[in-house]
């Protein structure tokens, strides 16, 4: 078990990326791990909302456009349980509209991101609320 023998050493923090386009997912997947945080993915949105009750990660990233639920949807199911109502969720979305910021609170994010992702603002964001790891990291 990794860190076992290693008490002195904090767990990561784990973000749970909720995001259906491959080459975007792998690129917050790899961003994310590099800056210490661990990290797991699907690109479903049911599958986003099971994964955060079973494994009650310290924050999301939600794609707002998936194939099967929204992530407004999946956020509004995650806010509805009180065991999962506590993880921060930052939305993401490509097609930002007028309103979507507002209707993406409404649901119960708690911040919203409009891509393209500013790399160091968003990275920002998320050490915000889940604190930045010990580094050196790469920039
Ligand atoms: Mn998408």
């Amino acid at each position: 078990m990794p860190g076992a023998t290693e008490p002195s050493h904090p767990v990561a923090k784990r973000i749970l990326v909720v995001e259906d386009n491959e080459l975007n997912m792998k690129l917050l997947n790899d961003v994310l791990e590099a800056h210490g945080y661990e990290v797991m993915s699907t690109g479903r949105g049911a599958e986003a909302v099971e994964w955060a009750r079973q494994h009650l990660p310290d924050l999301i990233l939600m794609d707002l456009q998936l194939p099967d639920l929204s992530g407004l949807e999946a956020t509004r199911q995650l806010k509805a349980n009180p065991e999962t109502r506590h993880i921060p969720v930052i939305a993401v979305t490509a097609f930002a509209m007028a309103g979507d910021e507002k209707r993406a609170l409404d649901h119960g994010c708690d911040a919203y991101v409009a891509k393209p992702i500013i790399l160091k603002d968003f990275l920002n964001l998320i050490g915000g609320y889940i604190g930045v790891p010990e580094g050196p990291w790469p920039a």
